[in-house]
């Protein structure tokens, strides 16, 4: 395990070999096609840069970002592959893209125009996607307002098409499967009015993680994978389908910092949530919601201690959580404590503590806050 030297022992582990295996596995079931690993959210919390980098060294050929300045933080790190950012950019921001080599998604006339003056003033071109609402009703241009759309864009000369893309709102539900055939219907409608009107766009792309595993139509020339490649497949793909065989990126680990034996009846934390039914053992851990460990676990999750699955009792505070640990053979003061991840036989996915707060694997690990460092391991590099 990783030592934490001068500070709170508290952090992320993020396998960097599983990254890339996820990457593999998911190309190896995919197929020839494009690959965008999407990094948004320093990498739905694993570290943007740490993954980029590794994940450019295997090859994939494009990033996703959610905002230009995720990109700026890209550029900076010395990722060169071509950067997409998927929501755009916000007026001023032009200028972002234009000075570090970043692809816009349009799908506003005005934003586009923005961005011809822009790259007009400096006497060149860009590259932009455009981004077609088929039924996520989020942004986009409505796909029944796409011929006016484009119409409108022929004579912005500075703006070169090189994409159109769609984003799915069911994918990973197969009960929906007729939803989503009508988004890649409306797509495929929006690309022709496109090409009917002279634009030439190189990437077609659609599918997420659950549209490129479980829609092979979806997949177009292009995919965008997020979860898949963090391994967080458990709860955003299908269930029961053939899927690529994916490995946790993140593990979430802490020690013990306290130890202490109490007699029947006393209770444990705010609010007093837990009473002991027996002399228990009990270990405070320097982990809370603070750090993304969300209190509604409170009385709910479990964490591993050598191996053995504990409960965790009482409310989660701020800083601190209590684990009751009686019975567990040895265990010490300094003993290594894991909140996600696997030690022995004993096993936490991000999607259990998911389940258990009512939201999916993603907002786990993009939850862990900032103040946890990550520890970026790989064996073999
Ligand atoms: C986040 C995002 C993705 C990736 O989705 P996953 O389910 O994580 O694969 C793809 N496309 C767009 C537009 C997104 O915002």
């Amino acid at each position: 395990m990783t030592e934490l030297i001068s500070q709170r022992p508290t952090w992320a582990e993020i396998n960097l070999d599983n990254l890339a295996a996820n990457f593999h596995a998911a190309k190896k079931f995919i197929g020839d096609t494009k690959y965008m690993a999407v990094v948004k959210a320093d990498a739905y919390g694993h570290g943007a840069v740490e993954c980029a980098k590794r994940l450019e060294a295997e090859g994939v050929d494009w990033f996703g970002v959610a905002l230009p300045e995720e990109g700026v933080e890209l550029r900076k790190a010395g990722i060169r592959k071509l950067i997409l950012c998927l929501g755009g950019f916000w007026e001023g921001q032009e200028t972002l893209a234009l000075n570090y080599g970043l692809t816009p998604v349009v799908y506003q006339i005005e934003k586009a125009a923005i961005l011809n003056a822009a790259a007009a003033e400096r006497g060149s071109d860009i590259s932009i996607h455009i981004k077609i609402d088929t039924g996520m009703g989020r942004i986009g241009v409505r796909f029944d307002q796409v011929a006016e759309f484009a119409d409108a864009l022929l004579p912005m000369e500075h703006l070169r098409v090189e994409g159109m893309m769609t984003h799915f709102a069911s994918a990973d539900d197969l009960g929906q499967n007729d939803f989503t055939d009508l988004q890649i219907e409306r797509f495929n409608r929006a690309v022709a009015t496109f090409r009917e009107k002279g634009f030439r766009p190189a990437y077609l792309d659609m599918a997420n993680s659950p549209g490129a595993v479980a829609h092979p139509s979806s997949r177009s020339n292009l995919v965008r994978l997020g979860g898949v490649l963090y391994g967080l497949g458990g709860d955003v793909l299908p269930p029961n389908i053939d899927k690529p065989e994916l490995k946790p990126v993140m593990s979430l680990h802490t020690k013990i910092a306290h130890l202490k034996t109490v007699p029947t009846g006393e209770t444990v934390g705010y609010g007093r949530t837990f009473t002991t039914v027996h002399e228990s053992v009990i270990a405070t851990i320097p982990i809370g919601y603070q750090d993304g460990y969300s209190r509604t676990l409170s009385n709910k999750s479990r964490a591993i201690v050598n191996g053995v699955a504990v409960p965790v009792i009482g409310r989660i505070s701020m800083d601190w959580t209590t684990l009751d640990v009686t019975g567990v053979a040895g265990i010490k003061i300094g003993h290594v404590v894991t909140l996600i991840g696997t030690d022995g036989d004993a096993s936490i996915k991000a999607e259990d503590l998911a389940r258990a707060t009512d939201t999916i694997s993603y907002e786990i690990t993009c939850g862990v806050n900032r103040r946890v460092p990550r520890m970026y391991r790989s064996d073999i590099q």
